[in-house]
């Protein structure tokens, strides 16, 4: 409980997100608020080993939950995979009297949030990542800026398309998944989106582009997801803007995004979940729990234990280890898998739903 809580640190890790400031400043303002001082921790689990942080003050976090990027800076750290690092990490604990930690980032901030719980320092994570690919969550911080940056920058390509006749191919950043690139293209009249999901039928997508431009349609928009790469066929995206152009007569531009998605300032979507995230990590906490990340389903916040997490997120990916689920009974395991199986369905779904009211 509270009184046994003398301070939380708060860290971002991993690959950074708009909208982790707010987190950090909701953890901050959330624990002052219930009497817990609160560290801010630099460069992620790096500084946790390195004893690279401060105590923070509420104004330490003032002016910041507008701002993309993360004012405690990210780090992969490499050292806190190792017995030897983690075991620094945790020393740094003990000396700086902090009793918790929530660390705010991907999967890999979570596999480190779990080596810290099993080891006596309770952690909760906080989802922050722009790709959506925690399986747990619904949304994780950074996704909705990162869609909205997509569109504003696809809307600006389609304007100089609709007056030249051409087609863009556009790749987004979203790692192994096609959320960004799903949603984007819906929300951007993509004529064809290639996602890793779900198969890619080039040749039907080539004819839709020849029947719409039939019909006098004059931009296309073509939005691939950077998880659709193949690892082993480098330039994918830009090898298929020529075939494209080769097989339709329509003059193809290519563009990556990269790193321009993961900036800008936060919508007040991602503002607002991770406001709630960082208060219930807090609160989470200091009831005595650990090992948990915060999630939002179905509108509503909740946690998941972060090793059962994992799992699901390796079901879903269909990257399950040997022994993941040992020890599981056949019910978890089916209610697990229809789990996985209704987030696809929903993705298919869309899928379906952008084709059929795209020009074809
Ligand atoms: P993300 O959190 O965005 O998935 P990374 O995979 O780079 O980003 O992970 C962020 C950091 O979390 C790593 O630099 C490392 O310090 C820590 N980490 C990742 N995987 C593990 C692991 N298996 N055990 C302990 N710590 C890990």
């Amino acid at each position: 409980m509270a009184k046994n809580f003398r301070r939380i640190g708060v860290l971002t890790s991993g690959g950074d997100a708009p909208g982790m400031n707010a987190a950090v400043r909701a953890v901050t303002r959330a624990a002052i608020d219930k009497g817990v001082e609160v560290v801010g921790i630099y460069e992620g689990y790096k500084g946790l080993i390195h004893d690279n942080m401060k105590v923070f003050k509420d104004t330490d976090v003032s002016n910041i939950i507008n701002i993309a990027g993360t004012a405690l800076y990210s780090d992969r750290c490499l050292e806190f995979k190792t017995e030897e690092g983690m075991q620094k990490a945790i020393a740094t604990c003990r000396e700086n009297q902090i009793d918790g930690i929530v660390a705010i980032g991907g999967d890999g901030t979570f596999r480190g949030a779990t080596d810290l719980s099993v080891r006596g320092i309770p952690t909760i994570g906080i989802p922050g990542t722009i790709d959506n690919d925690i399986t747990s969550t619904d949304y994780s911080i950074g996704y909705d800026t990162a869609m909205n940056t997509v569109v504003e920058c696809v809307d600006r390509l389609r304007d100089t398309c609709e007056s030249h006749a051409r087609l863009n191919v556009i790749e987004v950043m979203g790692r192994n998944a096609g959320y960004i690139a799903l949603n984007t293209g819906i929300a951007c009249g993509a004529t064809a989106i290639v996602l890793k999901e779900i198969a890619f039928d080039e040749e039907a997508a080539i004819a839709d582009i020849i029947a719409a431009k039939k019909k006098g349609k004059r931009n296309f928009i073509v939005i691939v997801a950077e998880g659709a790469v193949p690892v082993d066929e480098k330039d994918y995206s830009e090898k298929l803007t020529k075939r494209i152009e080769a097989k339709t007569g329509i003059e193809c531009k290519f563009c990556r995004l990269a790193h321009v998605v993961r900036g800008g300032n936060p919508t007040l979507r991602d503002r607002v979940l991770a406001s709630q995230m960082g208060a219930a990590a807090v609160d989470l906490l200091l009831e005595g729990k650990s090992n948990l990340v915060v999630c939002v389903r179905d509108d509503k916040l909740t946690s998941m234990e972060i090793t059962h997490a994992l799992k699901l997120d390796r079901m879903y990916k269909g990257t399950l280890k040997e022994g993941d689920l040992d020890g599981y009974s056949a019910e978890t395991i089916a209610e697990m898998q229809a789990f996985c199986d209704k987030k696809l369905d929903a993705m298919k779904k869309l899928y379906e739903t952008a084709r059929a009211i795209s020009v074809h």
